[in-house]
């Protein structure tokens, strides 16, 4: 029975091994595991899977992944409902997407190209608000904005900053993305998937060119895993596991995008859209989520979440020279700079409860900082490495991951869309492994695809 190990276990990786294992699922006759989920993080929710805003969009992505963006929207709201009450524990809701923007600019200020969008051009404010239809601007005017933010004025007492609503449920929606990967967690385990947490990879075996062992260690002894398929989905981490396993091979360069954010809780804030029936409860059926350019051209996103009960809120956000990637996710330390400014946006947006003139203590329930791993091409990496990568000679390098064995993945390079596109990738990272076809092409997201693709284009 073939092993896959998956290195990783960010949204990426527990989707990966969510997927593995529903199509495979162990054979009562066959005790052998089939898929081991091996990650040095002592706690799995500290990364940048768990603390991100958890918003998810269906088509507001650049050409080589529209398909895996739209399959994997439609899959986070089918594995909602097929869950029903256990899929509102992480508060899955369709979504309303506003844009805000002050009605006083500092010069520059607008159509912001911040340090979060400097690889993607403009900010998601802007591209929404480019995008809106007038039926929605209409029906933005008639909802009259949003209950708990804040509208100013300007200097002179008017002009009164724009909230203009620019996309609904059919293509946006939102989770709580910690949520979602303890229910991925949990069902991964009762699926089989063997977890081995905190488990530091040390090195590999290969015998004929293919990958067939990897040494763990995970509570002070250390076993040879042999395996047939690995699957490296280790965010900012993935150069580093290359490094390590494969010290011989060209490896896989992934940058970093960081971010601080912060939660609050919504205790005090008026936050009343609608709720729904269902015979598991009343629950909030629609988030608020609000992308913002503010004075200083700074682009901060907040989103209400787990049915209005927090909100969100980031956008202070570092290149790596600023925030150098930690050990491991929970080694990362918030810049006190960072959260106060995220506080001070909080403190300029919302709108509380009672207006009787005293000023409501901010009840920050989280402060983080986490990162993004990044392709320099603009979209992830999803395929199955060749062996220059690995410096293994005679691995073949054209096979797609079969039941002989040998292959070794990557999945990673998601930017600021890992949340959205985590169940597609893991659907298809699921089938590439097992040597099926997969559900949509993306061959165009192999590993040095744009290089080829530009080769082809020059002889034209
Ligand atoms: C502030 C912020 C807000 C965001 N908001 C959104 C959003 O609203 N919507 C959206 O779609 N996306 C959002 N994102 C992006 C999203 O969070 C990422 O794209 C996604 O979490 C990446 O997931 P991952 O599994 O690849 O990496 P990670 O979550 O970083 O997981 C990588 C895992 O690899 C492990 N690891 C480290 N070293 C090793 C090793 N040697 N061996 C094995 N494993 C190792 C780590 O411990 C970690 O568990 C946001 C990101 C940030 C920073």
């Amino acid at each position: 029975m073939p092993t896959t190990v998956i290195l990783g276990g960010g949204i990426i990786g527990l989707s990966t091994a969510y997927y593995l294992a529903k199509l495979s699922p162990p054979s009562p006759r066959d005790k052998t595991p089939r898929v081991v989920l091996v990650d040095p993080s002592p706690d799995l929710f500290r990364g940048a899977s768990s603390n991100a805003g958890g918003f998810l969009a269906r088509d507001w992505f650049r050409d080589e992944v529209v398909g895996l963006g739209a399959m994997s929207f439609d899959m986070h709201r089918a594995l909602a409902e097929e869950n029903g009450k256990q899929g509102r524990r992480w508060g899955y809701t369709g979504g309303r997407g506003w844009c805000y923007t002050a009605a006083v600019q500092d010069e520059g200020g607008s159509k912001n190209r911040g340090i979060d969008w400097l690889f993607e051009g403009v900010s998601r404010a802007v591209a929404i608000a480019d995008g809106a239809s007038t039926e929605m601007k209409e029906e933005g005017k008639r909802l009259g904005g949003v209950s708990w933010v804040k509208r100013r004025q300007d200097e002179e007492g008017n002009g009164r900053d724009e909230l203009a609503l620019a996309a609904d449920k059919r293509s946006i929606a939102q989770i709580d993305p910690g949520k979602f990967c303890e229910f991925l967690l949990e069902k991964v385990r009762e699926m089989g998937v063997e977890v081995r947490v905190p488990g530091v990879a040390k090195g590999v075996t290969t015998s004929g060119g293919k990958v067939t062992g990897l040494w763990v260690e995970s509570l002070g002894a250390t076993e040879l895993i042999g395996l047939d398929n690995m699957v490296v989905s280790a965010g900012v981490w993935t150069p580093k596991v290359f490094e390590t396993l494969f010290p011989k091979g060209k490896g896989v360069d992934v940058g970093c995008l960081s971010g601080h954010s912060i939660v609050l809780d919504a205790e005090e804030l008026d936050i009343t859209t609608p709720t729904v029936r269902t015979a598991s409860g009343n629950f909030k059926d629609e988030n608020d989520a609000i992308f913002m350019v503010l004075e200083d051209g700074m682009s901060p996103e907040m989103f209400d979440r787990n049915h209005g009960t927090e909100v969100w809120l980031g956008g202070v956000n570092h290149n790596v020279q600023e925030a150098p990637i930690p050990q491991l996710p929970g080694k990362a330390e918030t810049m006190k700079w960072a959260v106060d400014k995220l506080k001070d946006v909080a403190e300029r947006m919302l709108k509380f409860k009672r207006n009787d003139g005293q000023r409501k203590e901010l009840k920050v329930v989280r402060a983080s900082l986490c990162f993004r791993p990044w392709m320099d091409r603009g979209w992830p990496v999803l395929g199955r490495v060749g062996g220059d990568v690995l410096g293994i000679s005679g691995h073949d390098e054209k096979r797609n991951g079969n039941r002989e064995g040998g292959g070794v993945f990557v999945a990673t390079g998601h930017g600021p869309w890992g949340i959205s596109m985590a169940p597609g990738t893991g659907l298809v990272m699921a089938e590439m492994v097992l040597g099926m076809k997969t559900s949509i092409d993306v061959s165009r997201l192999a590993l040095g695809a744009e290089r080829e693709e530009r080769g082809l284009k020059s002889k034209l």
